[in-house]
């Protein structure tokens, strides 16, 4: 099998679809290396290549997916929102998160669709960690908890949000209320003792002295602590001292991945093979 990204079973000729991820900045996206892994692997005649789109050219970029013919692209940061409203069609599940992560380019229709939500669950999943009848608690009430907590209310007992703009919680709680009756804003995340699953959807943590999301002191045994930032977060490293079961974003970065492939091949990659990809990308950069 093939990790590396010399992609050595890959020939682009005339017949290569092409895939690829618009975002500004993007020199540190590993998503390429993940994707190129798995279409190597199925020996499937795809590429998938980085773009640095400003926001600036974003609509000029968009309309290149139709005028060069590509299959689709995955969209991230700053664009997952601007980009909605130059697709033809949003699915559900993404206006309702109001974001868009991937388009696939149907026939010259540019759908626009969301699959970290599914990314997540597919990790909680892979991990054994089941949310039927818990009690979950998100901090933060952004893109990714917007995400995240649009699946979890489908699973879960109860979910409460908790947000440092309350108003941005409550928004959240109040579009999530139209579908579900088990979500609630949070006033407080001092007291974490009575939630099964905790979730850091905030950036807390990507830099070395980020204060915590939560006061670890109080995890114990028998709760699951999820870390929605892919490294490994001083947060996660305490929460599973405590005796937590934990998960950092590794899995739903994969997983979103795996799903957005799904979406353009109609093909499941193998996802060891992304894993591997990854983790020795990781270890290169
Ligand atoms: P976002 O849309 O900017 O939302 C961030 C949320 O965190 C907002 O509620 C924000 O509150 C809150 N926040 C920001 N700084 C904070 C601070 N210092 N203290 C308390 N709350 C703070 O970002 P996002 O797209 O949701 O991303 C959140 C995290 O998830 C990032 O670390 C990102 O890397 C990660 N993520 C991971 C994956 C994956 O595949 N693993 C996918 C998507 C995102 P305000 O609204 O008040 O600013």
């Amino acid at each position: 099998m093939v990790y590396e990204n010399t992609i050595p079973n890959m020939e682009i000729n005339g017949k290569t679809s092409i895939t690829g991820i618009f975002g500004y900045p993007i020199e540190h996206t590993f998503s390429p290396v993940m994707h190129n892994a798995a279409f190597s692997d199925l020996r499937l005649n795809y590429c998938y290549i980085p773009f640095l789109v400003s926001p600036d050219h974003l609509k000029g970029a968009v309309g290149s997916i139709r005028a060069l013919n590509m299959r689709g692209v995955n969209i991230t940061i700053p664009h997952k929102q601007s980009v909605m409203p130059l697709l033809d069609t949003v699915k559900e599940e993404a206006a309702f998160i109001g974001a868009v992560n991937t388009v696939v380019n149907s026939n010259g229709k540019l759908v626009g669709d969301n699959t970290d939500g599914k990314g997540f669950m597919k990790s909680l999943e892979e991990n054994g960690i089941a949310v039927d009848g818990k009690d979950v608690l998100i901090h933060g009430a952004g893109g990714a908890s917007r995400a995240v907590s649009y699946y979890l209310c489908k699973k879960a007992k109860n979910v409460s949000i908790y947000g440092r703009s309350p108003e941005k919680a409550e928004r959240l709680v109040d579009d999530l209320k139209i579908i579900y009756s088990n979500v609630s804003p949070a006033r407080s995340i001092s007291d974490t003792k009575g939630y099964d699953i905790i979730v850091n959807a905030t950036p807390l943590g990507m830099k070395s002295d980020d204060p915590l999301p939560f006061d670890t002191s109080l995890f114990r045994s028998g709760q699951t602590v999820c870390d929605l930032i892919y490294t490994k977060t001083r947060f996660i490293e305490e929460a599973a001292e405590k005796g937590c079961t934990v998960l950092d974003g590794t899995g739903m970065l994969l997983w979103q991945g795996a799903l957005s492939f799904e979406l353009w091949t109609g093909k499941q990659p193998d996802i060891s093979v992304m894993r591997n990809a990854l983790q020795k990308a990781r270890q290169r950069y």
